[in-house]
This record gives structure tokens, sequence and C-alpha cells, in this order.
């Protein structure tokens, strides 16, 4: 896993360059350039959410309890048995059976409900988007106390408005995240990295 989250001054303090463009890692230090917890969170809601077929949409949700332990993922899909290929996922037939708004299971949904723990109670939610009215009942109702989003882009709707009345209402904290970087790249070839030196192509990835 390669992630692009380290400034170039804190690089060029661990990694002296070489004339090939290559560089060597100092293995005696610490390593800065690992991932906060929150970036760590929002981060698997997001890879979680590259899971669903959603063409719009791809959202993602990871459950979080004191301990920075994580309880529950999901991602916005179909319900179990029924089918991605058979159930719609346009939006278009507004008020009939055409229409993926009646089927779609939301990530917060299942993120809650593929928990892996007792319940949820005093949990935080990282979202990519701030939850809709529905799924705003049923985090309250799971006792989720914190709701995390990146993403408030549905402000202006009612349904956005309702959620966040009732996690007022129910004394449900939320807040913008904030990531440290933007952007993280997964790069399936860092595994074979070298004690001595990195490779080439990651010193593209860190800039
Ligand atoms: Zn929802």
């Amino acid at each position: 896993m390669t992630s692009n989250i380290m400034d170039r001054d804190t690089v060029s303090q661990r990694n002296a360059l070489l004339a090939d463009g290559s560089s060597v890692r100092n293995i005696e230090v610490k390593r800065e350039d690992y991932l906060d917890w929150c970036d760590y969170f929002m981060s698997i809601a997001f890879l979680a959410a590259k899971r669903s077929k959603d063409p719009c949409t791809q959202v993602g949700a990871c459950i979080v309890n004191d301990d920075k332990k994580i309880v529950g993922v999901g991602y916005n899909g179909m319900p179990l048995g029924c089918s991605d290929d058979e159930f719609p996922w346009g939006k278009k037939d507004r008020f009939g059976l055409n229409n993926k708004y009646l089927y779609v299971c939301h990530a917060e949904m299942n993120a809650i409900l593929n928990k892996n723990s007792s319940d949820v109670r005093n949990c935080t939610i990282y979202v990519a988007l701030f939850p809709c009215n529905e799924c705003a009942k049923i985090i309250t109702q799971s006792g989720i106390k914190e709701v995390v989003y990146m993403s408030d882009k549905n402000a202006h709707k009612v349904e956005t408005i309702a959620s966040k009345r009732m996690f007022d209402a129910a004394g449900i904290k939320y807040r913008q995240h904030k990531p440290k970087s933007k952007q993280i790249v997964i790069d399936f070839d860092e595994i074979e990295w070298s004690q001595e030196r990195t490779p080439v192509k990651s010193k593209k990835n860190l800039l």
C-alpha cells in the first residue's frame, strides 16, 4: 500500500534521492507517512463504496467504537436475495416500481446491520455523504453518538435538514471530515519494496 500523504519536506528529510530517481529510505527512524485514525476510517468508508454497483453515487460507511476498532462496514446495494442484475438501478420512473429508491439499502443501514459487535451504541460512523433522513432514523435508534461525513452536498434537501433535526434532538454530534491528504493511492506492487531502496515509481506517488 502506498499512500501519498507526506509533504515534500518530510519526503526529503526521510529519503535521500539518488541520481537515478530512486531513493534510500531511512529505516532507523519512525515512519511519518502513516494514516491518522480519521483519514484511515474515512478511507475504509470510501474503499467499501467501491463495491457499490450504483451508477450514480457509490457511498460507503464505517462504524468505529471507542477503542478505535472497526465494528461495521457497508455500502449502498440491493437487499440480500434481490439480484443486482434484476432490480432497477435507474431513478427516472419516479412514481413507478422501476426505481432504485424503492429497493437500495444505504451504506449506513448496511454498516449497522453488518456489525460484528453486539451493538453500535456510542460508536462513531464515518460516511462519505451526510446521511439521509431514513438512515438518520436508523443511526439514532442504534445508539451511534457521532457522525463524521465527507460531503454535505445535499444540505439544501429536506431529507438532510430532517436528518440534522433528528441528530440535534437526539444529541448526536456531526462534523465534516477534513482529510490531511487529498488523495490516498493503493499500489499492490508496493509490497515488493526493498529495505535499502524505494522503487523509482513510488517517488512519483509521494509528490
Ligand atoms: Zn440513507
